[in-house]
This record gives C-alpha cells, sequence and structure tokens, in this order.
C-alpha cells in the first residue's frame, strides 16, 4: 500500500532506502565544525545498523532539504545546528507523525532504532485500520455485483481463484483484484462471488477511478 499525505510520500522504515536523514544546520563562522560533527553522527547512525543520508550538500538551504526529504519518504529526520550541539542534543522529527523532539546526543542512535521500529508498527497499525474502514465484505454474487455497481472503497470476498474468472469480473465491474493476504484466508466454505464456482481463498477487489 501506498502511504502519504500532502507533503508527499511516506515510507515504512523497514522498506524505506534511506531511513533517516542527518541535516547539518549550518552558519558561516561555524560551519566546519557543523559539518564534521553532522558527519560523524551519520558515520554512528550507520555503524548501529541504520540506512543513513547525510545532506550537506551547500547550495540548499535546511528548509528545502526538509521539504524534499519529506517529499521522499524519510522516516526520521536529524538536525544539526549550532545550538543543538550547544545544548548536547540533535533534533529529531517523524516523518509519519511530524512529532519534533530533541534527543541527547549520546542516546540518539539507540532512540532511533528504536523510534524506526515504533513508526514501522504503528504505520502498519495505520493502515490496517485505514484498510478495514474502507473494507466491505460480501460472500455471494449478488451483493458482490451490487456492491461493484457503486462506489465501495475495497470488497473482500471470497473467490475461486481463476483467471478468467478475474477476467470476467473486471470486464462487468471494472474491478480487480487489489491484494491478496500473504497468508491466504481460506474461503473453501464459500462460493466464488464472481463465479460462483468452489471459492479458494478470499480476496480484495477495488475499482479503479
Ligand atoms: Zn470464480
Amino acid at each position: 500500500m501506498v502511504h502519504g499525505d500532502d507533503a508527499g510520500l511516506k515510507l515504512p522504515p523497514r522498506v524505506a532506502p534511506a531511513q533517516t536523514v542527518v541535516i547539518p544546520i549550518t552558519f558561516e563562522d561555524t560551519k566546519e565544525d557543523i559539518l564534521s560533527k553532522a558527519g560523524k553522527l551519520a558515520e554512528e547512525l550507520d555503524a548501529a545498523g541504520l540506512r543513513v543520508k547525510l545532506d550537506d550538500r551547500d547550495e540548499y538551504t535546511p528548509g528545502w532539504k526538509f521539504n524534499e526529504w519529506e517529499l521522499r519518504g524519510v522516516p526520521l529526520r536529524l538536525e544539526l545546528g549550532p545550538q543543538d550541539v550547544e545544548k548536547g542534543v540533535v533534533t529529531a522529527v517523524r516523518r509519519d507523525t511530524r512529532e519534533k523532539a530533541q534527543i541527547r546526543r549520546s542516546e540518539i542512535a539507540a532512540w532511533a532504532n528504536a523510534t524506526l521500529d515504533k513508526i514501522q508498527g504503528d504505520m502498519l497499525a495505520a493502515a490496517a485500520a485505514l484498510l478495514a474502514e474502507n473494507t466491505k465484505t460480501v460472500d455471494n454474487c449478488d451483493d458482490f455485483y451490487l456492491l461493484l455497481e457503486g462506489r465501495p472503497g475495497f470488497v473482500r470476498a471470497p473467490w475461486c481463484g481463476g483467471t478468467s474468472c478475474e477476467d470476467h469480473i473486471a470486464a462487468e465491474t471494472g474491478a480487480t483484484i487489489r491484494f491478496l493476504p500473504l497468508e491466504a484466508e481460506d474461503a473453501s466454505d464459500h462460493s466464488c462471488a464472481g463465479c460462483a464456482g468452489k471459492a479458494k481463498m478470499w480476496a480484495y477487489f477495488a475499482k479503479a477511478y
């Protein structure tokens, strides 16, 4: 499933190419010091097993970088500027909730690892809740075809597993199978909602609008 909001993508940490991005907040007088500290921070996170990106490009402002990495869906942003260094912290922002926190510099690797796990769990729960909210279950042909005349969101229905049946459903309703649960949900005690033959598994159908 694709996650996102007005600011762009939201990638679950497990599949995100970069799980966290380190953005140095530089000013002319402290630039070299901050860049070096941000580099060390990124190395430390990398050593702790995270997929890290250090955005030390000189030609873009921090604000521009924040927007870009949000758009790309990187789950966790870490900012390091002179004020953070002075306080001995790193400023962290979660992509999924936009929650901002200041984390002690010495604890950042452990915190980032734990927080990425938490983001993964929270996003999965949110996706499951959204799916449940937008899914209607039917177990017979009449209800299935009637429901698909409207705009039902996802329709969970018993299916025989046949390609020609799937093609028939698509031709009649415009709906296709969007996904099958990784562990097939047995529907062998039902008839297929598409062709009334013997069903094998529950499938999720939806129309493209
Ligand atoms: Zn069928």
